[in-house]
């Protein structure tokens, strides 16, 4: 079973399974607010795939960004982030993306594929970078 996205009614933390109705069916709250944003961060983030799509990166981080800001905890959104922040060269900002999409849920296998990418070129760079040269401080007398 898919682990519940979250969604409560912010009057009394009734869970809303899918589309939150006009009224809260716990407290009879209107709900209208919360749809509008979370169309709105739906809508940001279908304009985010169809820049990512396009390989606008900039924009397309940007519309998530929005999204994010409107859904925290939007696995979705924070996994095309990722992917974005990978395309963009930012791994160790892609790694802490997909870090936290596999904390909200652990069984996304895109997050997880990203993260084991991401995990194998950092620890290939920090091998190609560490330069210190080894010293042999024998005792000598
Ligand atoms: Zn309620």
């Amino acid at each position: 079973m898919a682990p519940s996205t979250g969604l409560v009614c912010p009057l009394c933390s009734v869970n809303l399974a899918g589309n939150p109705p006009d009224r809260c069916p716990g407290c009879r709250g209107d709900l209208r607010p919360l749809r509008r944003v979370g169309e709105l961060a739906d809508r940001h983030f279908n304009e985010a795939v169809r820049a990512a799509r396009a390989r606008h990166w900039g924009v397309a981080a940007e519309r998530l960004a929005v999204t994010l800001a409107l859904a925290p905890e939007d696995v979705d959104a924070l996994v095309l982030l990722g992917k974005i922040r990978w395309h963009q060269g930012q791994r160790e900002n892609a790694r802490s993306v997909w870090t936290d999409a596999l904390r909200l849920d652990p069984s996304r296998q895109d997050a997880q594929a990203g993260l084991a990418h991401a995990e194998a070129a950092l620890a290939r760079g920090a091998t190609r970078s560490r330069t210190r040269a080894r010293t042999n401080h024998g005792r000598s007398r």
